[in-house]
């Protein structure tokens, strides 16, 4: 039969049917439209389950067009984008509502919503379930913005107990507040404001200890749990202990920790800054050996811009804390992965079938008939640099400009259509549609 659309891998095609793949094999086809894929991998396409658009509410800081546009041409075919940042936040359905109207029709490919867990919301939770949240994020410590406060251990614990009956993960920034509230007023009182003191005052030990308190609340509360942005093997290892042990925990790691250290931070300066902070080289290189062996669960970009003025400077406690990486976070993963000798397509799936499964995000993710037809084609070798030029971010800067990678997105297909890459249609209306969790 003629499919809609036919990719040419090297060992297999995919053809692909109403926006859904139909099958998978060799010698398929023939398809009104052929892409040649031989040469290159091709991955289902990329899910990003962390990323800030900040929209409503500071779409100057990005927004839907202009993040989810980075997104796709970073080989990304949906995210999930988290409720803080957006004003509203997505602590009740009034802010889910606000935040899908805000996305319907200006985003270029597939979104699903993190509901927030933040003090005197746990009414709120259910029915952000119901609307289709993806889980609950929540901040064991300040999380920069005001209408998004922390939730303190009660909160936190009750959250969790709630989210477990409704069969969803909470995700925690896991930062102990009393470690780095106190290191803060050292560093400060010493008169240091530069990225080494943002560094020292934010540690790994405070990360542990945040991420052992969420462990024991999980364990207590059989609530899945999901910690973002670990930038420390120690963190991953009480992770992996805590699931040995039957604790249904998992863990995500950001390229910026993967793929920068503190002394490309203090080089450079504010587009650097993030919480937690890009840690030793040798806490990179241990990074790496836990994704290597199979302890990072998940990749995800946590691309969290902000506007031009308050990510320039060199007081590192004032400046936005967030780094744009959702364009390069795939091509970062995968170029630093080929240059490990790791297996490409097992890199992908951290940032692919691995978000998508415990997200539950059932036609995502793979490759295989009846899923989405969410393509990703990606050359291995295939230098480029990152130039500001290249990024379609609303503020066109990142911490990793200048950067030469061997990974390059070629094309990104969403539901069997080209969105970007050779055969889009900059023009095109943008598609993207909300996606929502299987039940558990
Ligand atoms: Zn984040």
């Amino acid at each position: 039969m003629t499919h809609d659309l036919v990719v040419r891998g090297d060992t297999w095609d995919v053809a692909v049917e109403d926006g859904r793949i139909a099958a998978v094999g060799p010698g398929l086809g023939p398809g009104r439209e052929e892409v040649d894929a031989r040469g290159l991998l091709v991955l289902p396409g990329a899910v990003d389950a962390h990323v800030h658009l900040d929209d409503p509410g500071r779409a100057d800081w990005e927004g839907f067009p202009t993040g989810a546009d980075a997104l796709a041409a970073g080989g990304v075919t949906c995210f999930a984008d988290m409720p803080l940042n957006a004003i509203p936040p997505t602590t009740d359905v009034a802010g889910f509502d606000a935040k899908v109207a805000a996305a319907e029709g200006r985003s270029r490919v597939d979104f699903a919503l993190w509901g927030g867990l933040v003090p005197g919301n746990l009414g709120d939770m259910d029915g952000l379930a119901e609307r289709g949240v993806v889980g609950f994020k929540a901040f064991m410590c300040p999380s920069g913005v005001d209408e998004f406060p922390a939730a303190d251990p009660d909160t936190l614990g009750r959250g969790m107990e709630r989210a477990a009956a409704l069969g969803l993960p909470v995700a925690v920034h896991a930062e102990d507040p009393a470690v780095t509230g106190r290191l803060t007023a050292e560093v400060l009182a010493a008169g240091r404001h530069d990225m080494r003191a943002w560094a020292d005052a934010r540690p790994v030990e405070a990360e542990l200890s945040a991420i052992g308190a969420a462990i024991a609340l999980a364990t207590e509360t059989g609530c899945a749990l999901h910690v973002v942005h670990v930038s420390s093997a120690e963190g991953i290892d009480l992770v992996a202990t805590a699931r040995a042990a039957g604790v249904d925990v998992t863990c995500e790691a950001c390229p910026h920790h993967l793929a920068l250290d503190d002394d490309d931070a203090a080089r450079i300066g504010a587009l650097a800054k993030c919480a937690p902070p890009l840690r030793s080289s040798a806490e990179r290189r241990a990074l790496w050996e836990r994704l290597a062996a199979g302890r990072v669960d998940t990749v995800g970009s946590d691309h969290s811009p902000g506007p031009p003025e308050l990510k320039r400077g060199d007081d590192m406690f004032a400046v936005w804390g967030g780094i744009s990486g959702a364009q390069t976070a795939l091509p970062v993963l995968l170029s630093e992965a080929g240059a490990q000798g790791l297996d490409p397509a097992r890199a992908a799936d951290l940032m692919g079938g691995a978000p998508a499964r415990r997200l539950r995000l059932a036609a995502k993710g793979r490759l295989e008939p009846g899923a989405d037809a969410d393509l990703t084609l990606v050359g291995t070798d295939d230098p480029w640099t990152v130039r500001e030029e290249d990024l379609l971010y609303r503020h066109p800067v990142s911490a990793f400009t200048g950067r030469r990678l061997t990974a390059r997105v070629v094309r990104t297909i969403l539901r069997g259509r080209t969105v970007w890459g050779e055969g889009a249609d900059p023009g095109a209306p943008r598609a993207g549609r909300l996606v929502t969790p299987v039940a558990a």
